[in-house]
């Protein structure tokens, strides 16, 4: 079982953390990155973002993180849209976030327990009650026996799995994830994906960046296919037993998002 506490305290801005994408667009400059993104996350739900190399994968997680504003459109998480969101309030959602960096961050001049307790040490947390929690998710992660271990000497699944300890430890609504499995072996991967089922399970919101068209389909998850900054299709996790519904125009998409596009149930 892997624990979950709150680091901070509950608020209902950041309780449910309902996401919606209105119309979003992003530039670097003068090039469009992310061009009229609409969609709705809902709570708890388990998304991969796929497409290829230099989609926009990142971009979408960097602008739900707040780290970067869109250029044109806007987010929601419950309502809320984030550019009203006063600084103060910007940080407790965004620790509110767990997120899983694609070169995973690691500290390098700490170890693994050291890493992982880091989030809950900043919250100002009891050492007693970041002992507890740090040790819980090592032994449910397989990690314990490296917490002296410093991330040089770790293999890839070991830094991954680091990485997504460091990213649960503060019980986030949302965990977001930039291509998780990108430098592991297909056997750590397994081992990550049971790990991100038990996360899902748990209510946690995760939202995965991927191109590795493999994890998605052993997940399940929900996948929303971007294409040179539009998202082309959204296909709704397994056994949600609807068919594929392919969003040729996101311009043409109605505002709220996903729940009000036309998609064709065959049954249950
Ligand atoms: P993906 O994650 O799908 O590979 P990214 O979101 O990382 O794609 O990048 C999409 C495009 O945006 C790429 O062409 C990339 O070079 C560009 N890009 C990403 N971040 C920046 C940035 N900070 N400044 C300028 N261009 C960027």
């Amino acid at each position: 079982m892997i624990e979950m506490q709150f680091c901070i305290p509950h608020s209902a801005f950041i309780l449910v953390s309902m996401i919606v994408l209105k119309g979003i667009s992003k530039s670097y400059g003068s090039t469009p990155v992310l061009r009229d993104v609409t969609l709705t996350i809902d709570p708890g739900e388990l998304v991969c973002i796929t497409g290829k190399s230099g989609a926009g994968k990142s971009t979408l997680l960097h602008l739900l993180t707040g780290a970067e504003a869109v250029t044109k459109g806007g987010i929601e998480v419950d309502g809320v849209d984030l550019r009203a969101v006063p600084g103060p309030v910007m940080q407790l959602y965004r620790r509110r976030i767990g997120i899983v960096f694609q070169d995973y961050r690691l500290i390098g001049r700490l170890t693994v327990s050291e890493n992982i307790a880091f989030p809950l040490q900043v919250c100002g947390l009891p050492d007693a009650e970041v002992d507890r929690r740090v040790g819980t998710l090592m032994k449910d992660l397989e990690i314990q026996r490296h917490a002296r271990s410093f991330p040089h000497a770790l293999s890839g699944g070991e830094k991954a799995r680091t990485a997504i300890a460091r990213a649960i430890v503060g019980k986030p609504m949302i965990l977001l994830c930039d291509e998780p499995t990108g430098n592991v072996d297909p056997e750590a991967s397994k081992n990550i994906l049971d790990i991100f089922k038990r996360i899902h399970a748990q209510g946690t919101t995760v939202i995965i960046a991927t191109h590795d068209a493999a994890l998605v389909t052993a997940l399940g998850a929900r996948r929303i296919h971007i294409e040179d900054g539009r998202i082309v299709s959204d296909t709704p996790r397994a056994g949600a037993h609807y068919r594929e519904h392919h969003v040729l125009d996101a311009e043409k998409l109605p505002a709220g998002g996903r729940k009000k596009v036309k998609v064709t149930a065959i049954g249950g």
